[in-house]
């Protein structure tokens, strides 16, 4: 059998089951579902997506409906999901695609690319899975299956257009959606990271990695740097029941979310005039390009902002990191009036 009749075929009986999914061999699924899944699964997992992506279809079950939400509505709805440009990017495209696209999602990869941000892997996923195009759909799991398929010794990056030049050769012309859908599936649940399950791969046959008794030497990986390390203070001021917020600038790190007002984030960050408490140990929060210890500080300062009710706190839409940060307030605030 072929690589791809032995894919499928296992793809037919152990597809996973996703609320953005359509069964194999079934029509396609909404491509607004699909965009969506795909946005919100870059760098995030299956399981912490899919309650968001059910919430967010319930409240917005069509892009014309999510392209009319409040910005701020939108970006409380995603907090917690972390990568908030992704965000951003969603209103922006879904509002592009209500104004010049008649409200329907443009079919082919070359048009979905031109989307406000949508990626080469985006459109790809989006026009296999919705459209059926034999899009080239290459994630970094499916980056992993192929470098063991092919026992690639080049390390990846560098190894890309390779990976991408076996990818396309195996991509077959009949079902690319579900073929890409079967490598993905591949990727997250027999050849995984680490420990790869080659005793029950349907693909074994056609894996050199395999063969070699070596599937945990691929990919080859070029030896990492370490992020840069920056440091930072966040300010918790609270006054009759009331925190102090702030609307972080649009662009940037988690542009236009609400947060604690914050000193810059460098190696020597100045402390803002104040008076200010230690509440603990620094929260770490590791950004794309920097891991981050942000000091939280509990006092009274001179920031412009909105005074938000504690017992609300929830409803803000704090990121993660703020979210931590407010929680350990909280903490010395119960402590200290204990
Ligand atoms: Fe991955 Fe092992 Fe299957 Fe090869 S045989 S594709 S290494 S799970």
């Amino acid at each position: 059998m072929s690589f791809s009749d032995d894919l499928l075929a296992w793809y037919d009986r152990h597809a996973r089951i996703l609320p953005w999914r359509s069964p194999p061999g079934a029509p396609a699924p909404d491509a607004y579902r699909v965009w969506l899944s795909e946005v919100m699964l870059q760098q995030t997992t299956v399981a912490a997506v899919r309650p968001y992506f059910e919430r967010f279809t319930a409240r917005w079950p069509t892009v014309g409906a999510l392209a009319a939400a409040e910005d701020a509505e939108l970006m409380a709805a995603w907090a917690g999901l972390g990568y908030y440009s992704r965000a951003r990017n969603l209103l922006a495209c879904a509002r592009v695609v209500v104004a010049e696209h008649g409200g329907r999602f443009p079919s082919t990869t070359a048009e979905l690319r031109r989307l406000p941000g949508i990626g080469e892997y985006t459109a790809a996923a989006v026009a296999a899975i919705a459209f059926r195009e034999g899009a080239l759909v290459v994630d970094g799991n499916v980056e992993r299956v192929i470098s063991r398929l092919f026992a690639i010794e080049t390390p990846l990056p560098a190894a890309k257009p390779q990976v991408r030049a076996h990818a396309a050769a195996l991509t077959p012309g009949e079902r690319p959606g579900d073929h890409a859908q079967a490598m993905m599936d591949l990727g997250a649940t027999i050849c995984t990271p680490r420990k790869p399950a080659c005793a029950i791969c349907p693909v074994r046959g056609h894996c050199r990695a395999f063969a070699q008794g070596r599937p945990d030497a691929f990919p080859v990986k070029a030896p990492r740097t370490p992020k840069p390390h920056r440091r930072g203070y966040a300010y918790w001021i609270e006054d009759q029941g009331h925190v102090l917020l702030v609307t972080r600038p649009p662009r940037g790190l988690l542009g236009g979310m609400r947060a604690l007002p914050v000193s810059e984030w460098s190696d020597s960050p100045g402390l803002a005039e104040g008076d200010w408490d230690l509440v603990g140990p620094p929260v770490r929060h590791v950004f794309t390009h920097f891991a981050l210890d942000l000091t939280v500080l509990r006092g009274s300062g001179e920031f412009e902002g909105e005074w938000w009710p504690i017992d609300a706190l929830a409803e803000a839409g704090l990121p993660t990191l703020f979210d931590k940060a407010a929680r350990l307030a909280l903490e010395h605030r119960m402590e200290t009036a204990c």
